[in-house]
């Protein structure tokens, strides 16, 4: 195939094909698991050349590994990112990127309704370890970063959309603002994925995911990404990635690439079952609040639509009673929807996440989120879309 009708391919296509060596693996549509912890050299020139361009030998799978390079590859391609480095979790992954930017007593503005886990790695570790200070703002004006900023902060750390009520933020205005100031930024993307917004693209410099969401897809692998410029992830893998350690097993990396290949046709349907479950949520009598980027009625729908190219499946909403009960009968009362953490697989889940947060954050962090027992959380599946909407209805009726 010509080069020009390679470069006009289509990221679906790329997903499909992209980096995968079948000549090399006997024609195996499936690439095979590098199942090895080490790689073997023929002599002492071999191996010390190896060691010359360690971040792109086989040596040791704490560095490299071909199952985890191939994933790399592929999300890198989706990201418009010019490398990806995969880790075994998502909190690995985002602990080694922030790592990565903050010094010793320095300063970082995030935005309030960050990930749970994330929130604590600023507010509670690197406080506590780092003499790192943060100032948490709302984001949703640009004017709240700039009013924010000090003399020492290193690092804007973004979560757009939002965990929780999926506030947004403006990427290209956050970018451009933290550049003119020489801060770097971060944004944790997993709610949008690579496939509907792209960051990199948008000035961001390090892009993190929870793999364990819709990269992953399955509810079978726990896994973290960081995204960014080769010379940048470079760093990361000499540094934090080797020397902490929080690498991926091949088997996991493997999950994901299968897992990659079905991400814009599992996307497309979780996309339209997404929206029709909000748009009845929304019109039901029961329903306070529905908090999803896709609906017309979202406080910054225009700022979605402007960068992202589409919806998933998580979403919240408030259930119009703060009857305790009530709420838990409406919980208990789903029958298609699974009670569980997590989200981004091909089950519906519902969660409320104030049954945790108020056991791992102090009262201060929890009243910042703005979260009671009432606001539901929900992860549509590829179950079909008219059961989902009959089980809410039914759950519904005990309110
Ligand atoms: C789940 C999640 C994470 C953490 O990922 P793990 O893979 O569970 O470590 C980070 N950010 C967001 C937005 C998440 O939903």
């Amino acid at each position: 195939m010509s080069n020009t009708v390679k470069n006009k391919r289509k990221i679906a296509t790329d997903l499909a094909h992209f980096g995968e060596q079948r000549e090399a693996h006997k024609g195996a549509v499936v690439s095979p698991i590098f199942q090895t912890s080490l790689f073997t050299f023929k002599d002492w020139d071999a191996i010390s050349e190896a060691f010359d361009h360690r971040t792109e030998s086989y040596i040791y799978s704490r560095g490299n590994n071909p199952t985890v390079t191939l994933a790399q590859q592929k999300i890198a391609k989706l990201a418009g990112g010019e490398r990806a480095l995969l880790f075994g979790s998502g909190m690995a992954a985002i602990s080694a990127a922030v790592l990565h930017c903050v010094t010793n007593g320095g300063h970082v503005v995030a935005v309030n309704n960050i990930y749970g886990p994330s929130n604590n790695l600023f507010y509670t570790y690197l406080r506590e370890k780092m003499n790192l200070s943060v100032t948490f703002v709302d984001g949703t004006d640009i004017s709240h970063f700039e009013a924010a900023i000090q003399q020492n902060t290193e690092l804007i750390y973004l979560e757009s959309p939002a965990s929780g009520i999926f506030s947004l933020q403006d990427i290209k205005a956050v970018t451009q603002l933290a550049k003119s100031r020489g801060i770097k930024t971060i944004i944790d993307n997993t709610w949008a994925t690579p496939y509907y917004q792209k960051p990199l693209t948008m000035g961001v410099d390090l892009e993190v995911h929870s793999c364990s969401k819709y990269l992953g897809g399955h509810s079978d692998v726990v896994a973290g990404v960081v995204i960014g410029s080769e010379e940048r992830i470079k760093t990361i893998q000499v540094r934090e990635y080797e020397w902490l350690g929080g690498r991926i097993a091949p088997m996991d990396a493997w999950l994901i690439t299968r897992s990659l290949q079905t991400l814009p046709s599992r996307l497309r349907t979780i996309s339209a079952n997404a929206m029709r479950v909000a748009e009845y949520l929304e019109q039901h009598p029961k329903i306070k609040k529905v908090h999803y980027p896709g609906l017309k009625s979202f406080g910054q729908y225009e700022l979605g639509q402007k960068q992202m190219t589409g919806y998933t499946g998580l979403m919240s909403l408030q259930l119009d009673t703060e009857d305790l009960n009530k709420i838990k009968s409406f919980f208990n009362g789903l029958e298609i929807f699974k009670i569980g953490v997590s989200w981004g697989g091909h089950e519906s889940l519902v969660y409320a996440l104030a049954i945790s947060y108020v056991k791992e954050m102090n009262e201060e962090q929890f009243a910042k989120t703005g979260l009671s027992y009432g606001d539901m959380r929900i992860s549509v599946g590829l179950e079909d879309v008219d059961d989902l909407i009959a089980d809410l209805g039914q759950a519904l009726e005990v309110i």
